[in-house]
């Protein structure tokens, strides 16, 4: 699995990431049962409200080998503040709508 993750601008002020990284070391939250090796091939913010640049960046992360894009807990979890983000909806339409059928989205990266 080739994995690009989309993480929130706001959150990237304060947070490295440390638990998606560990998730994808683990193979847990989203990545539990995953038997295959995970490789990381990018991990970008969305651009910052209102994520129209998600799928942007998730195009670019595609075309450099991710077959999955992952929005990271703190869009659709609102992880670790609670605060979710409000166009999370919108944003993964746009990744459905403008990625291939065979990549692979999820919505979240880590309990
Ligand atoms: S659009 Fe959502 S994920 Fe992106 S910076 Fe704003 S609140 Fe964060």
């Amino acid at each position: 699995m080739k994995v690009g993750i989309i993480r929130c601008l706001q959150t990237e002020n304060f947070c490295p990431g440390t638990f998606d990284f560990k998730a994808i070391a683990d193979k847990t939250g989203v990545f539990e049962g995953v038997e295959e090796d995970i490789e990381l091939v990018g991990f970008i913010s969305c651009g910052g409200c209102p994520g129209k640049n998600a799928i942007l960046r998730a195009k670019k992360m595609v075309k450099l080998g991710a077959d999955t894009i992952v929005l990271a807990s703190c869009i659709e979890k609102g992880t670790p503040l609670g605060y979710k983000c409000p166009f999370a909806k919108m944003m993964k339409d746009s990744l459905v709508k403008g990625l291939a059928e065979n990549i692979k989205i999820l919505d979240y990266t880590h309990e």
